[in-house]
C-alpha cells in the first residue's frame, strides 16, 4: 500500500494535533449545548472517530450516507441520500462531520437537507478544504487543513474503496491511475 504513495500531504502527528484542537474548540463552543455530531459515511469515519474523543462534553451521535453520480475520483454534482439519521434533529445543535469538501455540492446538499428539519443550530467541520474546486458558495465554520487541487487519500479517504486505513494522508503515483 505504501509503494502507491507518491508524496504525504499531512502525516500522522499533523493529524493527531489539528483533531485535538479541533475537539478544544468544538469543546468551547458546544459547552452547556445538547450536541448531536453526525459523521458522513464512509470517508469521515477514521477523523469522526478521532474527533469526538476530543470533545470534553457530553454528546449524541448518528450518522448519513449520500452518494454523487460520478466516476470513482469525480463528483458529478447529482448527490442522493443512501442512509438517513436515526434520530431527530429537534431541539439538537447539529455539527455535520465531514472528510472533504471539493465542489460543495455534498454539503450543500446535506446542510439544506438537515436545515429543513429544524435543528437549533447547524455547523460544519471538515477535515480538508480543497477551496479552488469549488462550485458552490459553501464554507465549513471549521476545517483542519486547507490542501491544494490533488486528489487525496488516506485517513478515511479512499480511491476505488481503498486506501482508506492509512494512518496519513497522501497522494497517489499516477501510475496508479492508469490501471
Ligand atoms: P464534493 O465535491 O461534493 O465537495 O465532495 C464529494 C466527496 O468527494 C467527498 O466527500 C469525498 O468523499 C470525495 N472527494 C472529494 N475530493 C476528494 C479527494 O481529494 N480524495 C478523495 N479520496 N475523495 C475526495
Ligand atoms: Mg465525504
Ligand atoms: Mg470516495
Amino acid at each position: 500500500m505504501e509503494r502507491k504513495i507518491a508524496k504525504v500531504l499531512i502525516t500522522e502527528e499533523q493529524l493527531k494535533k489539528r483533531v485535538a484542537e479541533l475537539g478544544e474548540q468544538i469543546t468551547n463552543e458546544y459547552f452547556g449545548k445538547d450536541l448531536l455530531t453526525i459523521g458522513i459515511f464512509k470517508g469521515a469515519v477514521p477523523f469522526f472517530a478521532d474527533l469526538i474523543r476530543q470533545i470534553r462534553i457530553p454528546l449524541r451521535y448518528d450518522f448519513m450516507a449520500v452518494s454523487s453520480y460520478g466516476s470513482s475520483n469525480r463528483s458529478s454534482g447529482a448527490v442522493r441520500l443512501l442512509k438517513d439519521l436515526e434520530t431527530s434533529v429537534e431541539d439538537k445543535h447539529v455539527l455535520i462531520v465531514e472528510d472533504i469538501v471539493d465542489t460543495g455540492l455534498t454539503l450543500k446538499y446535506l446542510k439544506e437537507n438537515l436545515l429543513r428539519r429544524q435543528p437549533l443550530s447547524l455547523k460544519i467541520v471538515t477535515l480538508l478544504d480543497k477551496p479552488e474546486r469549488r462550485q458552490v458558495d459553501i464554507q465549513p465554520d471549521y476545517n483542519g487543513f486547507v490542501i491544494p487541487n490533488e486528489f487525496a487519500v488516506g485517513y478515511g479517504l479512499d480511491y476505488d474503496e481503498m486506501y482508506r486505513n492509512l494512518t496519513y494522508i497522501g497522494v497517489l503515483k499516477p501510475e496508479v491511475y492508469e490501471k
